[in-house]
């Protein structure tokens, strides 16, 4: 009998995280995401959401504790991984066939096995179109688009998104969310996202990680069990308004263990200072 172990795609024990001599910013992170996964991870700004997926693609080093992606250190693992940014940071003096292609140039693939992926991949995200077109002639959409092609030209095992739609307008933004998730079930990557929006996390991820900060830690990891594959019609559905409301809850109560934190600390200094008024 053969017993099939799934291995993790990415594996934080123990984390830490510190820049420098600065404070904790990341504490005692522990998380498996597994293969196939569509992790978001959402919590108040500052609280290190960035700092996770810049763990996770070797960008930078925890302080204590260890990542593991693909059975990898995170350096090791580089090239199975790609990362989109919310500035879809194309190149502006090349074509979007070329800005597609740049990583296939940098890998050195040969120019018919270039030509032909990256034809593929603009047809796969719609910007056939525009192919020979410069990035300052494309809408915000469709520099993302660009963006995202370009990343999973690498064919990518691991795709880390830090808030890839936040400067796009809602519609262009629900657009590309269920695009990305047809890419998925197309390419079969496993996705790890930060977001803002409660219901962009709920409409994409397989489960939402919700950090609550100073320092920043995990408050909580909530299952989505919507129905797959998700279309537009899915935000309508009360189902999906429920989990949007639990998941907006949590967020609520992540943020506001920080201001009884601040609340206590306060009364702390309070109450030391008027015993050592006191005591004079
Ligand atoms: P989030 O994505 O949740 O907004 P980040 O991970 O970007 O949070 O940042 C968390 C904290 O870490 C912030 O206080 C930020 O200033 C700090 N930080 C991020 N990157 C660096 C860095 N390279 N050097 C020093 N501090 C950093």
């Amino acid at each position: 009998m053969t017993i099939e172990v799934i291995a993790p795609e990415v594996e934080f024990a123990g984390v830490t995280k510190r820049y420098g001599n600065g404070p904790t910013i990341l504490e005692g992170v522990n998380l498996e995401i597994l293969k196939g996964e569509f992790v978001s991870i959402i919590g108040p700004s500052g609280c290190g959401k960035s700092t996770v997926l810049k763990l996770i693609s070797g960008l930078t080093m925890p302080s204590a504790g260890t990542i593991c992606v693909d059975g990898m250190t995170p350096k090791n693992a580089r090239e199975t991984v790609s990362y989109i940014f919310q500035d879809a940071t194309l190149l502006p003096w090349r074509t979007v066939r070329r800005n597609v292609a740049l990583a296939l140039e940098l890998e050195g693939a040969p120019t018919d096995r270039r030509e032909e992926k990256t034809g593929a991949l603009l047809d796969l995200v719609g910007l056939r179109a525009v192919a020979d077109a410069y990035p300052r002639e494309l809408s915000g959409g469709m520099k993302m688009r660009v963006s995202i092609a370009r990343a999973l030209a690498t064919n990518p095992r691991l795709l880390l998104m830090d808030e890839p739609f936040a400067a796009l307008d809602e519609m262009s933004r629900d657009r590309l969310n269920e695009e990305i998730l047809r890419l998925r079930t197309e390419q079969n990557w496993t996705a790890v996202f930060v977001t803002h929006s409660v219901a962009e996390a709920v409409f994409l991820s397989t489960r939402i990680v919700v950090l609550a900060p100073n320092p920043g830690r995990i408050y909580a990891v909530l299952p989505v069990d919507l129905p797959q594959p998700r279309t537009g019609a899915l935000r309508t559905a009360p189902e999906f308004d429920a989990l949007v409301g639990k998941v907006a809850h949590t967020l609520r109560e992540a943020r506001s263990q920080e201001q009884r934190a601040e609340a206590k600390l306060d009364q702390e200094k309070r109450d030391e200072a008027s015993s050592m008024r006191r005591a004079r």
